[in-house]
């Protein structure tokens, strides 16, 4: 979703390794406005998402907005650097290079040629979260998977 400065993260899912042992992170996070101060077109393109996307609302969440810079710093692992963190898509990369402030090396899986998560199989075991059990093809935790599967090819 967008406010009117950008990118708003409402989900957030990390799969820390690749492994048995990997750790899973995933967040629903509160706006960090009301949707009535966004401009109406901003509104608009955030339903448009809601109903034919992710069937994430602005006003959904649990985790004050404010806490996400600190929450990827706790999640993500600092025993070692630097890290590499995968996002997919430039608009993610740009926002989590500028707010991790490069802490991490933040790398663009299209860059990668990773294919959309609609063209890659749904993982196996189907491990999405309460929002999306109905639409797990739409969950970033789902996609995190899927991704992870794709670099293991
Ligand atoms: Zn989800």
């Amino acid at each position: 979703m967008r406010d009117s400065n950008g990118l708003v993260v409402k989900e957030l899912a990390i799969v820390n390794g690749d492994n048995d042992k990997s750790s899973v992170g995933n967040f629903h996070f509160c706006p960090p406005c009301a949707g009535s101060q966004l401009p109406l077109s901003v509104r608009k393109t955030n339903y448009w998402v809601t109903c034919n996307l992710h069937a994430i609302s602005w006003e959904d969440g649990y985790v004050q907005y404010s806490r996400l810079k600190q929450i990827l710093l706790d999640v993500l692992p600092n025993n070692f650097f630097p890290f590499a963190v995968y996002v997919k898509g430039r608009e993610k990369c740009d926002f989590l290079s500028k707010l991790l402030q490069g802490a991490y090396t933040v790398s663009d899986l299209d860059t990668l040629s990773c294919p959309k998560s609609s063209d890659l199989p749904l993982p196996s075991p189907l491990r999405s979260c309460h929002v999306h059990k109905a639409i797990p093809d739409q969950c970033p935790l789902v996609k995190c998977y899927q991704y992870i599967n794709w670099m293991q090819e």
